[in-house]
């Protein structure tokens, strides 16, 4: 299957690594012309020598004010991906309040808020677009020590129901990908243990974890006009850990 961004302007949040990085390229190799929005500069100096057509906005997401100012002059887009994000790991009885506000600034309010951004240009203009939320299978299952980050992927896959309820008559389309482990930064700190992840992967049918292209095949999919009938959806790439 084809899928060409030839004339469109791309977002993508967390660009600097993983997944983020990883579909930023993604993008650009299928003609958009990508802005990668992360917070660590170093990641943006070495992704615009990767691929010069990339632009670059350095802000910690967390901050709505900072990004308020940061993306006050982004200009049109026409494809969004929400997809940096915090995972805290520890036991439910010691989760800390500020780790609860950083995880919820991040994984939740800085996606309401990048995407009423760009959705609010989409709707001025017109034109529609495509919105992606990186969430993931944490969202739908309960995973030990991830009580926070399962409550911001939850209210993640609420928030895009509506989103895709309420920006669907301006034909935007909103959905997220839902994944599996994917061993990115994030993903080693919380599976690195093999005993861990030998347990999560003898709970995914296909018996294996889910590859970084896996997850930007079906973002670029979702983006695409290749899905423009779906909107609202929660697409699992995850082995069929949710069918179980
Ligand atoms: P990653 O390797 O840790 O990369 C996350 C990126 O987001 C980094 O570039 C990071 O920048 C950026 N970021 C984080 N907080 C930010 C903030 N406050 N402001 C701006 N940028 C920020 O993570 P990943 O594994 O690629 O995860 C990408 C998405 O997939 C996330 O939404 C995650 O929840 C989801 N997901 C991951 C897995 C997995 O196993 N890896 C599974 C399911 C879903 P810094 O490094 O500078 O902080």
């Amino acid at each position: 299957m084809e899928i060409s961004f030839k004339g469109k302007r791309a977002l993508v949040t967390g660009a600097g690594k993983g997944i983020g990085r990883a579909t930023a390229l993604a993008l650009a190799r299928c003609g958009a012309k990508v802005t990668a929005v992360t917070r660590t500069q170093a990641d943006l100096n070495s992704l615009v020598q990767e691929c010069a057509s990339i632009s670059q906005v350095c802000v910690d997401l967390a901050d709505w004010g900072a990004t308020e100012e940061a993306l006050q002059d982004i200009g049109p887009i026409d494809l969004l991906v929400n997809n940096a994000a915090y995972a805290n790991i520890e036991p439910f009885l010691e989760v800390t309040p500020d780790q609860f506000d950083r995880s919820f600034n991040v994984n939740v309010k800085a996606v309401l808020h990048v995407s009423q951004i760009v959705a609010r240009g989409m709707k001025a203009r017109g034109t529609g677009g495509s919105i992606v939320n990186i969430s993931s299978q944490a969202s739908q299952r309960a995973l030990t020590d991830h009580a926070v980050y399962c409550a911001t992927k939850g209210a993640l896959d609420a928030l895009t129901r509506v989103m895709a309820l309420e920006l669907g008559p301006h034909q935007i389309r909103v959905n997220s990908v839902n994944p599996t482990v994917v061993m990115t930064e994030m993903g080693r700190v919380g599976w690195s243990d093999p005993v861990k992840a030998k347990t999560m992967m003898s709970r995914i049918p296909l018996g294996h974890f889910a590859e970084v292209e896996d997850v930007v095949n079906s973002v670029l999919f979702l983006l695409s006009d290749k899905s423009s009938m779906a909107n609202g959806v929660a697409l699992p790439v995850d082995g069929g850990f949710l069918a179980c």
